[in-house]
C-alpha cells in the first residue's frame, strides 16, 4: 500500500496531458479482455437505450411500464397519470425532426466547435437554428448530474470584456460594431466579467462565471459552493477571497504566493494546472471573436463539458450523453 501512496503521489505532480495518457494506459491494464473493435460498435450505435426504466417526464413517478418500440427507441406508459413517452422526451432532443443531426451538431462541439456560419452550411440549417442548437445542447449539460473537486484542487480567477454582442437578435451578429478590444478603465472594473476556474488532478474543471468586476466570496461561491469534495486541499494564489471561501466551505486551504516568486509550496501543492487551464481555455474563446456576457456562462459549461470528456475513449458519446440525452425535467 505504501507503494501505491508513492505513485498516487508521483501522479498527483503529471500536467493534465500526461495524466491523459496515463489513464489510458491504466484503462487498457484494467480491461485487457476488450477487444479493438469493441469501442467503435459501440460508438456507432444509436441514441442509448437504458435498461433501466426511467421516471415519467410528466409527473415524476417511477411506476411506469414498457409500452414498446419506435424508431428504435423504447416507449414507456406511466402507470400513475397515463402518459406515453419516450427515451428522448423532455431531453434537448424532444419534438426535433432532426435529432441525429443534433447529435452529429453535438459531436463537433465536442471536438471544440465550429463557426454558426459554417454550421449552417454543413448541417443546412438556418443561422438562428445553429445558434438555437448551440445553446439547447448546453442546457442539457446544465442539468447533468454535478461533479466535484478531489484531492489537489487549484482555482483562481481570469476575466474577460463585457459584452453585449448580438443583444437583440442573431441577425445582428453579422456586423458587429465593436470586436474584443480592451478595457478603457486600469484595473479591474465592470468592464471586466471574472471567471472561477477550479481543477482537480484526475482531470475534472469547474467553471463558471462569478459576478461582474471585483469578485466576491459569494461570486466564488456560485461557481465552486458544493462542488468541491470536503477532504479536497485547494490550492490559490493568496487572494484573501479564496481563503475566506474555503473557510467558510471548511476545505484545506493551501495559498501559493506567486508574487514571492514561490510557485510551488510542498511540491504538490500549486496551481499550474489551474493557470494552462486559463491559456488554454482563452485559445479556445479566441475562435469565437467575443461572446455576449450573457452567453458567457454556456460557453464556460461547454469548455468544461469538453474537458470533462476529453481524456475518455469515446470523447463524442460522452458528450452527447452528458448533454442531448440529458433529462431537462425530473
Ligand atoms: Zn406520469
Amino acid at each position: 500500500m505504501d507503494q501505491v501512496e508513492h505513485i498516487a503521489d508521483l501522479i498527483a505532480s503529471l500536467s493534465s496531458e500526461e495524466l491523459t495518457v496515463l489513464r489510458q494506459k491504466i484503462a487498457f491494464l484494467a480491461l485487457p479482455s476488450i477487444k479493438p473493435g469493441d469501442s467503435t460498435t459501440q460508438a456507432t450505435q444509436p441514441i442509448s437505450t437504458p435498461k433501466e426504466k426511467p421516471p415519467c417526464p410528466a409527473c415524476g413517478s417511477s411506476f411506469v411500464k414498457r409500452a414498446g418500440k419506435y424508431r428504435g427507441r423504447n416507449r414507456y406508459k406511466c402507470l400513475s397519470c397515463s402518459k406515453r413517452f419516450n427515451d428522448l422526451t423532455a431531453t434537448p432532443l424532444a419534438g426535433i425532426h432532426s435529432g441525429d443531426k443534433l447529435r452529429e451538431f453535438a459531436a463537433r462541439m465536442a471536438e471544440g466547435g465550429e463557426s454558426l456560419r459554417k454550421s449552417t452550411k454543413n448541417f443546412d440549417i438556418s443561422l438562428s437554428t445553429a445558434f438555437k442548437w448551440r445553446h439547447k445542447i448546453l442546457r442539457g449539460y446544465s442539468v447533468a448530474p454535478a461533479r466535484k473537486l478531489k484531492g489537489i484542487a487549484e482555482a483562481d480567477e481570469t476575466f474577460f470584456l463585457y459584452s453585449e454582442k448580438g443583444d437583440k437578435s442573431v441577425q445582428e451578429r453579422r456586423k458587429p460594431r465593436k470586436r474584443g478590444g480592451k478595457a478603457t478603465k486600469v484595473g479591474i472594473s465592470d468592464e471586466q466579467v471574472p471567471v472561477v476556474v477550479g481543477c482537480d488532478r484526475q482531470g475534472e474543471m469547474i467553471l463558471g462565471v462569478a459576478g461582474r468586476g471585483r469578485i466576491s466570496v459569494k461570486d466564488i461561491e456560485q461557481v465552486l459552493g458544493k462542488r468541491v469534495d470536503p477532504r479536497a486541499v485547494l490550492c490559490t494564489d493568496s487572494h484573501a477571497i479564496f481563503r475566506a471561501f474555503a473557510k467558510a466551505n471548511r476545505i484545506k486551504y493551501k495559498p501559493v504566493n506567486i508574487r514571492k516568486g514561490r510557485r510551488i509550496v510542498g511540491k504538490v501543492n500549486h496551481i499550474q494546472h489551474v493557470n494552462s487551464a486559463h491559456t488554454r481555455l482563452k485559445t479556445w474563446m479566441a475562435r469565437f471573436k467575443g461572446v455576449s456576457t450573457k452567453r458567457l456562462d454556456n460557453y464556460m459549461q461547454w469548455y468544461g463539458l469538453m474537458e470533462e470528456t476529453k481524456p475518455l475513449d469515446d470523447t463524442k458519446e460522452a458528450f452527447i450523453g452528458r448533454s442531448v440525452t440529458q433529462r431537462l425535467r425530473n
